[in-house]
């Protein structure tokens, strides 16, 4: 992988041979960029944070819309139309369908550098509907798919940021390009290193991405997560009456189960920090059917790309020993995958100086039980894993975290795919309940109430003040690349887990969709008939168990 440059040196064709070097031709570009007084920074940042207060109606209406469409990976399509028609309506020119995927696209403003990328993820969870406002579970469809991972607060937290800062930027006349842009199926980590691959980020200063927590904070350096590669292993044997003549049918199903059980063993001999865990979309059609077709998919995780490499290796010859075992075939495919994420310094601090400004929301006493509501329905733990205290939401501002070197491993996300091309930062914003499981119907109870809506606008704060000190301090893009390149990227190279040729997974859950969908539209959210989502599903905020009522509203605030 080529390391990039920055902005300045490729609009001006230069061609430098050390990153020594950029430090000593920087100041010419600092002068080159608009530069305005702090008095006059602090102002505009404050006119901002007056502009944000009042668009929360608008941002209370995107965050429920895009809830109520409870979309899953790769089938984001009217998620996508609503808020292409937002950023259309406001000046963005789209491009539609980017990277091979019909629900993604990019949506750009403005002219010149600093081109700025602002994204988020905007795909739910299988099975995780839910009625928000109600701690405990209550779906609105039985067995339909919900925001169990709150992604349908990020991009109208980006959006509501982006317009306000784009009035400053119009009237005050400053340079620069916003460019907004989705996370596909992020639950598949199906899309961003296709991004990359194809060249949507090459011209990108610096990135921005927003993930919904429960906190308002954010990290640099090694974040802790594991990269990973989604790997489908698909065995092809013989049909075969399985009583009449099952010694002339071989089956696909055993060698997914021959496969599984060899992974399992080779567990006891792996290392603590790695994550794997398959799921079996194709265990053939009935049991008097030898299966002639069989599927397995796994997620293998760990924390450096070489240990991810080691697993998808090693499972490959698994598969291979499985179809020795059982004189079947088989074929493999990658679905998805993430680096280990890495985020920059520089950024992170910009950033952490304009959370300090902002500060957590102010909850109510309803948010409050509503949270410790949810909180005792799911048997919270009292700490998290930081040994901070979970007692309903948060009530003191996060730090800013470090770099977590000795991880013991975790989850995953493809916004790493894009931390190790441009400068990246991942704000979280205080929008979900602590203490919960995660990929679950609970995360989804807070996502379309006013503990959602306050936290993203919380966040579009943050947001929008950091991106004008981008633009307007071009010494933070500068330090950012120092970064980048003297020390994320000094000893470790990107190589994608994506090939030339590999295709992005879009077929994925079409079927679900199309099976819950019909029903799931009744439900969308009407904001010209209801001032919100709960009023339209006549939901009384907070609705919680009798029992956890006198539990939980004796603590207050
Ligand atoms: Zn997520």
């Amino acid at each position: 992988m080529k390391r990039k440059l920055p902005h300045l040196f490729r609009r001006a064709g230069l061609v430098l041979a050390s990153a020594g070097f950029v430090s000593a031709l920087m100041p010419t570009q600092a002068a080159a960029q608009t530069t305005i007084s702090p008095a006059k920074l602090e102002a505009l940042k404050k006119e901002m944070v007056a502009e944000i207060d009042k668009q929360q109606k608008s941002t209370q209406e995107m965050v429920d819309m895009v809830f109520s469409f409870g979309e899953l990976g790769f089938q984001e399509t009217e998620t996508s139309r609503y808020l292409t028609d937002i950023l259309k309506k406001n000046g963005f020119t789209i491009e539609q369908g980017i990277a091979g995927m019909p629900t993604a696209w990019m949506a750009k403003w403005g002219s010149g550098k600093p081109v700025i990328a602002i994204g988020s993820d905007i795909d739910c969870i299988p099975k995780a509907s839910q009625k928000p406002g109600v701690a405990y579970h209550d779906p609105i469809i039985e067995g339909a798919p919900g925001h169990g991972e709150g992604h349908n607060s990020g991009e109208p937290l980006n959006i509501t940021a982006v317009l306000a800062l784009k009035k400053i930027m119009q009237r005050e006349k400053i340079p620069g390009t916003l460019v907004l842009w989705p996370g596909v199926a992020e639950e598949q980590l199906g899309s961003k290193a296709y991004f990359v691959r194809d060249g949507y980020f090459k011209n990108v200063d610096a990135c921005i991405f927003t993930h919904v927590g429960d906190n308002l904070g954010t990290s640099y350096g090694d974040v802790g997560g594991n990269g990973m590669v989604s790997v489908k292993f698909n065995f092809s044997g013989q049909a075969a009456h399985s009583a009449g003549a099952p010694w002339r049918g071989r089956s696909a199903l055993d060698a997914v189960e021959l496969m599984d059980v060899a992974w399992n063993f080779h567990r006891e001999h792996m290392e603590v920090t790695q994550r794997s865990h398959y799921v079996i979309p194709d265990g053939g059609d009935q049991p008097n059917v030898v299966p002639s077709k069989a599927a397995v998919w796994y997620y293998f995780r760990d924390r450096t790309y070489p240990k991810i490499m080691e697993m998808y290796q090693d499972a490959i010859k698994m598969a291979q020993g499985a179809t020795m075992m059982t004189n079947t075939e088989m074929t493999y495919e990658v679905l998805g995958s993430a680096w280990p994420g890495h985020m920059n310094k520089p950024m992170a601090e910009t950033m952490y100086e304009n959370i300090k400004l902002v500060g957590l929301p102010a909850w109510s006493p309803e948010d409050q039980t509503l949270a410790r509501a949810t909180q005792v329905e799911m048997k919270a733990p009292k700490t998290d894993r930081r040994g901070r205290p979970i007692d309903g939401l948060a009530m003191k501002l996060d730090s800013l975290s470090k770099p977590d070197n000795n991880s013991i491993g975790g989850g995953s996300d493809d916004i790493a795919d894009i931390s190790w091309n441009v400068p990246t930062i991942v704000l979280r914003y205080p929008s979900n309940i602590p203490g919960l499981p995660g990929h679950h119907w609970s995360n989804a109870i807070s996502m379309a109430t006013p503990i959602a809506h306050k936290g993203v606008t919380a966040g579009a704060k943050a947001e929008a003040m950091t991106l004008l000190d981008l633009l307007v301090k071009p010494e933070i893009i500068k330090n950012a690349w120092a970064y980048f390149n003297d020390v994320q990227t000094k000893d470790t190279k990107y190589t994608p887990f994506v090939s030339k040729t590999d295709k992005p997974a879009v077929e994925l859950n079409k079927k679900i969709m199309a099976e819950f969908r019909p029903e799931m539209k009744k439900y969308y959210y009407n904001p010209a008939k209801y001032k919100t989502y709960l009023e339209q599903l006549g939901i009384k905020y907070p609705t919680v168990r009798p029992a956890a009522t006198s539990q939980t509203t004796t603590g207050g605030n």
